[in-house]
């Protein structure tokens, strides 16, 4: 059985709940887990609450740049 979880696009963290659920049926709704959990979901990407920020000029949660 394939198995969907929830993986940062800028850190590739998996989300794992506290509840010790760490993968779902369907991307979808490891997508809405991740979302429940904090996680920014932008389009095909997800994001940790790590890796994202608030941005005050445009009042948009959006990722952060980066770093190299
Ligand atoms: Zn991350």
């Amino acid at each position: 059985m394939t198995m969907y979880q929830a993986i940062c696009d800028r850190c590739g963290k998996p989300c794992a709940e506290s509840s010790g659920i760490i993968a779902w049926k369907s991307k979808a709704t490891a997508r809405t887990a991740a979302f429940d959990s904090g996680w920014l979901i932008v389009n095909h990407e997800a994001y940790c609450p790590d890796c994202y920020e608030y941005d005050e000029e445009t009042h948009e949660y959006k990722p952060k740049v980066k770093e190299d």
